[in-house]
Order: structure tokens, then C-alpha cells, then sequence
């Protein structure tokens, strides 16, 4: 019951305003964004592909409604790529992006959000990097596969996402499932109408593995993202039985989430990718990891009305 009303409040500024002054918000937010600075982020990063992970970093931001926004946005991830490509990891190092964080929602946000993500992606490009195109509320679908398969032209290895709470995932997942296409299977974080996705978990989870049999039996790069253990369990028999070796598909999760789980699969020799969330800006991400468990929210209520 909680979880929508929680995603119906990720975009309420009302309740970001509350939520973001409280003082038991900050060791929350803590636990699931690295920093709120490059510097103290870029020591997280360290420690985490020293330790054999692999990240994608996602500079926080989303929902625009000023294009000078857009361009900080840009220029911040113009100034992580200069940080990252000296460690030289290459792909080991990816870059999220959210396309309302560069302007899609603007007028004329299409081509607006195209302009200002491909010197992004060329810059990743430049040092080995990839990115990844995250995939926000199903309005925005069709725009970001647009924008996606414009920059595959010239930058083939740059990675979409896929969310299988949407009844169209399976038909996106067959035209993804190509030579060279990175693609990240979620179940998916946004409220969303009963019109275009199912409302029932198991309906979700059950079309998540639809959707990664499509996935690990074509031609692509599967990205498995999900803490679900029935899933990463499933990903794994999957592999086997569509004869992938371990490199040609990855799990990915949340920073600060089933950490363990991660250790475990990478001992296991899985490419294993962290997902980093960095900036000040982190209200909706904090928000739709709430909604994801009930455990998180009743501890973070408690904590504000025992104080
Ligand atoms: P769930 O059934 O939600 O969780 C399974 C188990 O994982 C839980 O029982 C719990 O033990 C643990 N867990 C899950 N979430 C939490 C949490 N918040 N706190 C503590 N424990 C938790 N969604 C999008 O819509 N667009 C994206 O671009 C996108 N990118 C993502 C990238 C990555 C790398 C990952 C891992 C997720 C991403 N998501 C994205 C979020 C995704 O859609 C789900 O909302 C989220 O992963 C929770 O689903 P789950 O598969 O982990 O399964």
C-alpha cells in the first residue's frame, strides 16, 4: 500500500521539502548515495573496483524544468568522465544517465535531450567508457529508444534499459536483443497506470523472465538488474542454458544494497556492476527506494517519530 503513495510523493516538492530538512533523512540517504561531492564519491569508487566491482555512476538529477539545468547536468557528467578516465578501468567504468536530467521534458525536449547527452557519450567514448540510458516513467519510452538507437549509430555499445512491469517490454526486449546492444533488464521503479503495466509482483517478475530468456538467447550483452535472489538465481540457469560464459552477461545492483550478495557473485566470477548514485540531488532516487521495500520506510517513520 505504501509504495505508490510514496512514488506519488517522490514528485511532490511539498514533500521533498519536508522529507529533505528532516534530520533522520541524512544517515538514510547515506546508505544508498556515496556523496553528495565528486571527491568523497570518487573514493567510494576506488575502494569498489579495487575490490573487483564494476560501476556505473549516476550523477543525480531528473525532472528539469530549466534548460540551464540541462546544461550543468551535461557538464557534470563531462567533469566525472575527466575523473574516471584516468583509472584507467575502461568499461569497467560506465556512466548512468537520466534524459529528464537533460532536458526531455522541456519543449522540444527530444532533440534537446539528444543534443545535450551525445558529447556526454562521446566523451565516454573517447575514454573507453560506455553509457548507459537510464529508462524513467513510460511516457518517456519511446523517446528515450529513439534517442538510444540515434546514438547506437555512432556509438553502438551505448546501453538501454528495459523494465518489465511495462506489457511492451517483451516486444522492446526482441529489437534490443542484437549484436553488440547492451541491454539492462529492472523490474522497473515509477507508478505506473494499469493501462500499460502490471500492478500484481508476480505478473512483473514473471514477465522479467520472459524477458531475460529473450535477452540471454539473442545476440546482445544481458544486464541483469536486481536484488531479486529468485531472479539472479534464474539469470545464472539461464546463462547456462543458452551457453553463455560468464563475461557475456553481468548482474548489476544499488549501492548499499545486498552487498553481500554482490561479494558473493563476484567470488562466484560474475561481472558484478555497482550502481553509484552521487549529488545533492537526491530526493526521487531516495524516495522510489523507499517505496521498493516496506522494511526501509517503517524503519525511516520510526525513526522520525521517536525523535
Ligand atoms: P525486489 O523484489 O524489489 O527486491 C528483491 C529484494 O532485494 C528485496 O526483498 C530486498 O531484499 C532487496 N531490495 C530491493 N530493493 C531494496 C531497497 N530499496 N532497499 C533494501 N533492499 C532492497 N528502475 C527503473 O525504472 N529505471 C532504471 O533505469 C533503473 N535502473 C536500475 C539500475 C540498477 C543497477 C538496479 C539494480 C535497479 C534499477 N532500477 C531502475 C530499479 C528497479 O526497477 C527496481 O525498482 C529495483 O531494482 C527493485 O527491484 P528488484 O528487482 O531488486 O526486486
Amino acid at each position: 500500500m505504501l509504495g505508490p503513495v510514496l512514488l506519488a510523493a517522490s514528485r511532490s516538492d511539498a514533500i521533498r521539502r519536508i522529507v529533505s530538512a528532516a534530520p533522520v533523512t541524512r544517515p538514510m540517504v547515506d546508505r544508498f548515495v556515496a556523496g553528495e561531492l565528486l571527491e568523497p564519491t570518487m573514493s567510494v569508487i576506488r575502494g569498489l573496483t579495487e575490490r573487483g566491482l564494476d560501476v556505473t555512476m549516476d550523477f543525480l538529477g531528473e525532472d528539469i524544468t530549466d534548460p540551464a539545468e540541462a546544461l550543468r547536468n551535461r557538464d557534470a557528467y563531462l567533469a566525472l568522465t575527466e575523473e574516471l578516465a584516468p583509472l584507467g578501468l575502461g568499461a569497467r567504468t560506465e556512466m548512468s544517465v537520466k534524459l529528464s536530467a537533460f532536458g526531455q521534458a522541456l519543449p522540444g525536449g527530444h532533440d534537446l535531450a539528444l543534443a545535450n547527452v551525445t558529447p556526454v557519450v562521446e566523451a565516454a567514448a573517447e575514454a573507453g567508457m560506455n553509457v548507459a540510458l537510464d529508462m524513467e516513467d513510460h511516457t518517456t519510452t519511446d523517446s528515450t529508444l529513439a534517442i538510444l538507437s540515434e546514438l547506437r549509430k555512432k556509438y553502438p555499445s551505448t546501453g538501454a534499459v528495459v523494465q518489465s512491469y511495462l506489457f511492451r517490454t517483451e516486444e522492446d526486449c526482441h529489437a534490443l536483443a542484437t549484436e553488440g546492444s547492451r541491454v539492462r533488464l529492472v523490474k522497473g521503479a515509477y507508478k505506473e497506470p494499469s493501462d500499460v503495466a502490471f500492478q500484481d509482483k508476480r505478473e512483473v517478475d514473471k514477465a522479467y523472465v520472459r524477458c531475460l530468456k529473450i535477452l540471454m538467447a539473442g545476440d546482445g550483452y544481458p544486464m541483469i538488474g536486481s536484488h531479486d535472489p529468485r531472479l539472479v538465481a534464474i539469470a545464472q540457469e539461464l546463462g547456462r542454458r543458452y551457453g553463455r560464459k560468464l563475461d557475456e552477461y553481468e548482474f548489476q545492483m544499488l549501492f548499499g544494497i545486498r552487498v553481500a550478495e554482490q561479494e558473493r557473485l563476484l567470488a562466484e566470477g560474475h561481472r558484478m556492476r555497482v550502481y553509484v548514485p552521487y549529488g545533492t540531488d537526491w530526493y526521487g532516487y531516495f524516495m522510489r527506494r523507499l517505496a521498493e521495500r516496506p522494511a526501509n520506510m517503517t524503519f525511516f517513520l520510526r525513526s522520525l517519530v521517536s525523535r
